[in-house]
């Protein structure tokens, strides 16, 4: 039987490309919701593994690019937001990071940030690694200070609106789950903000879709650096059944409710995807091992210095 898993997807800039990929798996796999991955009724075929698209962020070519492609193939997915940001139609901090970068962002981060890591020479870190380092209202305010001595302008429309909520809702494919309010790193945070976060993303999600909201998806989605227990035990208490991760890894029983792994797909040819989910756990340990500038790597060497693993994270 072939390996089960969740696929991770965050933009989609290409619907032929994504109509491709959609057909690839559609062949190989059995499509399934969430509602398999929770146990109620899991594919049962000797030939097929089950698959279940997940996309992250609620970016605008979700609705522009994937949901077309998505009725056509009659795929059930998952796609996590924030209400917050699909409300005030905002962009997330770090897709403010990106769009910064051209403008010197990255070498004010590790100036402005270099008394904080004292033993670091920080100009080989990128800003994303170093205000992965934070609290939420930090990163903000660095943001905040650099725009502050820079005009810029943000586009709008980066992300859906309640506009495109409600065409995506009535598609009746997509199950809308919570991504917090304002993509943490939830390890970073107090124990009162880490729960207002997921908590109130929860509510806001209920109050946007009228939906039960079962799924959840951990922002960065890595266990200690991003989340931890008791990330789960806020979740299970408020009803999650399925949290999903960045841990790459085929979906299996060995793996907690939530803690569920994904493999992620951005680009390629489906030879090249293919290739992707075949060598997935070499892929991890390469990333791991040998690329030593990674931004997770300079994330762990980073906060092994910045601060104590917050005590409620450990997994
Ligand atoms: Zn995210």
């Amino acid at each position: 039987m072939k390996k089960s898993l969740v696929v991770m997807f965050h933009e989609i800039n290409d619907s032929d490309w994504f109509d491709n990929v959609a057909a690839f798996f559609k062949k190989h796999y059995i499509m399934c919701g969430t509602d398999a991955l929770a146990g109620n009724h899991s594919p049962n075929n000797k030939d097929k593994g089950f698959c279940h698209f997940s996309f992250d962020d609620g970016h605008k070519s979700f609705a522009k690019n994937a949901l077309p492609v998505l009725i056509k193939h009659q795929i059930p997915v998952s796609l996590f937001i924030s209400p917050k940001i699909v409300r005030e139609n905002d962009l997330f901090w770090f897709q403010k990071v990106k769009l910064l970068k051209r403008y010197g962002f990255t070498q004010f981060v590790q100036r402005r940030c270099s008394p904080d890591f004292p033993h670091f020479d920080l100009s080989s870190y990128s800003a994303s690694a170093i205000l992965k380092c934070y609290e939420i209202n930090s990163i903000n305010m660095i943001i905040k200070e650099f725009c502050k001595t820079t005009e810029v302008q943000f586009p709008q429309n980066i992300n859906i609106n309640c506009l495109d909520l409600e065409q995506i809702l009535n598609s009746d494919l997509v199950e809308i789950g919570a991504h917090t309010m304002n993509h943490p790193i939830l390890a970073n945070e107090s124990d009162e903000s880490a729960r207002a976060e997921i908590i109130d993303s929860i509510t806001q999600v209920y109050e946007l879709t009228h939906r039960k909201v079962v799924s959840f998806a951990c922002p960065n989605g890595l266990p200690e650096l991003d989340f931890g227990l008791r990330e789960k035990q806020i979740l299970v208490k408020s009803g999650i059944s399925t949290n999903f991760t960045t841990i790459t890894d085929y979906y299996s029983d060995r793996f907690d409710s939530m803690s569920i792994p994904r493999i992620g797909v951005t680009k390629g040819s489906t030879t090249f995807i293919a290739a992707k989910i075949m060598f997935a756990k070499p892929w991890v340990y390469y990333r791991k091992e040998i690329m030593q500038n990674s931004e997770i790597n300079q994330r762990r060497r980073l906060l092994l210095k910045f601060r104590k693993p917050n005590e409620g994270c450990n997994v």
